[in-house]
């Protein structure tokens, strides 16, 4: 369908309208476009710019095969990961998982490029401006208002069917007071993320050099080392903010992790010079509701939980492909709460899966990596590897649930 335009007002008309060209905006965009429906995304950052998040599940590959951009990620040589590989305090245990599918290690800045590419290709209107707000008619959304990028400042009105907000961390619907209140997790919320990249790290010989790093020490202390391409790696400590407090700072935390979180990690980096120094906290939390009369929202726009097990772009490429489903059954059938409604489950069981194979995880390391290893591995394998929306299938998943003894989301405001 072809947008419209009212002449006397200037408001447009869309069937969707997504705020956010995320990897979950511009997903979205593309499944909705093959769908044939009209859609605006709008985007307030000029890109490419710099996103954390580099390390990819099988299950991207998957949706990366199905937007037919296999050819195009090898052409921007991006690092094929093979797996995992798990060191655990003092680098004495260790585990590796293999994927579950061909999947890379990215440079985010050129893969959110490729994503809205080819969102674009496929008929998505993209703009660059800032939505500032929502378009209500009684208790259904019908559309927003954005600021545009350049010299026309006019705010616009576009209306829509939909409105879907893939706004990340900045949780856009749940600001306005359109989605639920923006919880975060107890466990969680007092991480912050402290990262870099190096040139020169020292990586294993032959195909295990490409694989993600995860090195972990005591409880909610660990670091990342993932290769973006053959010359640089991505760097990451994540510790309880009271460790950073401690240590005085960004630059000072990251260099204390890099010498204190394991032995392994600190070989491969030692006296190498690093890049820019940046930090991410608060970024565990939920949303609830996060679909609604005429919305919903998709990927971290409704809730992110912990960046260990790399869920973050999977979770939402995922679910921007079944909000596509949602949204396309709507329109049809005009039947918005039930489609609406598939989709909320849908996502909550992913969701809940990737939080409880972390809480899992950080109450069990040890047991967990044995395991990994030997009875559950291959129920690990697909977990791990993003395949976690029909996790009853999974035995490994309800005995961590039933070892956990709770099957509730952890949350406080
Ligand atoms: P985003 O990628 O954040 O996109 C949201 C977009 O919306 C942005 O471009 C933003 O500019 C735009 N926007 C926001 N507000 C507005 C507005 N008002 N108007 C217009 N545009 C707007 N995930 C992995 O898969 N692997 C990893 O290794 C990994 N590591 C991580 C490490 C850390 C420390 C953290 C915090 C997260 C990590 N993640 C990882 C998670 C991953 O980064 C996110 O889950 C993922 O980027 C979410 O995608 P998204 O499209 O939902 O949001």
């Amino acid at each position: 369908m072809l947008n419209t335009v009212n002449s006397k007002t200037s408001e447009e008309y869309f069937d969707v309208v997504i705020i956010g060209c995320g990897v979950s905006g511009s997903t979205l965009g593309s499944y909705l476009a093959k769908a044939g429906l009209s859609v605006l995304a709008i985007e307030k950052e000029s890109f490419p710019r710099y996103h954390v998040g580099e390390s990819l599940t099988g299950m991207v590959g998957t949706i990366l095969a199905e937007l037919g951009l296999e050819a195009e990620m090898s052409q921007h040589q991006f690092v094929p990961k093979g797996g995992v590989k798990v060191l655990g305090k003092g680098a004495k245990s260790e585990f590796f998982v293999p994927v579950l599918r061909p999947t890379w290690q990215v440079r985010r800045e050129e893969f959110d490029q490729i994503l809205l590419d080819k969102a674009i290709e496929l008929g998505v209107e993209h703009r660059y401006g800032k939505v500032k707000e929502v378009l209500t008619e009684g208790d259904r959304v019908v559309g927003v208002k954005y600021i545009p990028r350049g010299e026309d400042k006019t705010i616009k009105t576009v209306r829509a069917k939909v409105v879907a907000d893939a706004s990340g961390q900045s949780t856009f619907l749940s600001r306005q007071k359109i989605a639920g209140r923006r919880r975060n997790y107890d466990t969680f919320k007092k991480q912050v993320a402290v990262f870099t990249q190096f040139k020169g790290a020292i990586r294993d010989p032959g195909a295990m050099g490409d694989n993600t790093f995860l090195f972990h020490s005591q409880l909610y202390h660990w670091a990342w080392f993932i290769p973006v391409s053959p010359d640089t790696v991505s760097v990451g400590i994540v510790v309880p903010t009271s460790k950073m407090a401690e240590c005085g700072g960004k630059k000072e935390t990251l260099e204390w992790g890099l010498e204190n979180i394991n032995p392994d990690l600190k070989r491969r980096v030692e006296n190498l010079p690093y890049e820019t120094v940046r930090t991410n906290s608060n970024y565990s939390y939920s949303v609830d509701p996060f679909v609604g009369n005429g919305w919903l929202c998709v990927g971290d726009a409704h809730r992110f939980c912990d960046p260990i097990f790399s869920f973050g772009v999977s979770l939402g490429m995922i679910e921007a492909k079944q909000a596509s489903i949602a949204i396309t059954k709507a329109l049809s059938d005009n039947n918005y709460t039930e489609h609406f409604q598939e989709y909320v489950t849908f996502c909550n069981r992913g969701q809940d899966a990737a939080q409880d194979l972390i809480l899992y995880f950080w109450q069990y390391p040890t047991f967990f990596g044995y395991q990994a290893k030997s009875t559950l591995r291959k129920d690990i394998v697909h977990l791990l590897g993003g395949d976690i929306h029909q996790v009853e299938d999974f035995p490994a998943m309800k005995m961590m649930r039933k070892a956990l003894n709770k099957k509730e989301l952890v949350t406080s405001a």
